[in-house]
């Protein structure tokens, strides 16, 4: 299917959020950042690259707007376990 979704490898996250732990601070770092989880750039503020956001189900993809502190934490993180997997 998505043969575009390449290099899906760097994930210095991925263990803790598997888990459902991302912390304020972890949070804040993912919307500062210019690069997605998958390695794709993306938009700062954005959680998550256009190709990553649009593979969420709408209900993960609603509560990333939520705000840190507010559940965009959980939000964040299972939209995390979603997209692994997706991505297998
Ligand atoms: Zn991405």
């Amino acid at each position: 299917m998505s043969a575009g979704a390449s290099a899906v490898r760097a994930r210095p996250l991925s263990r803790r959020v598997a888990a459902g732990v991302v912390t304020r601070h972890e949070a804040q770092q993912v919307l500062i950042s210019d690069r997605c989880l998958c390695g794709a750039e993306k938009r700062p503020k954005k959680a998550f690259c256009t190709n990553c956001y649009g593979l969420l189900p709408a209900g993960l993809r609603n509560r990333l707007y939520l705000g840190i502190g507010n559940g965009f934490e959980q939000a964040y993180a299972g939209s995390v376990v979603e997209l692994e997997r997706i991505h297998g």
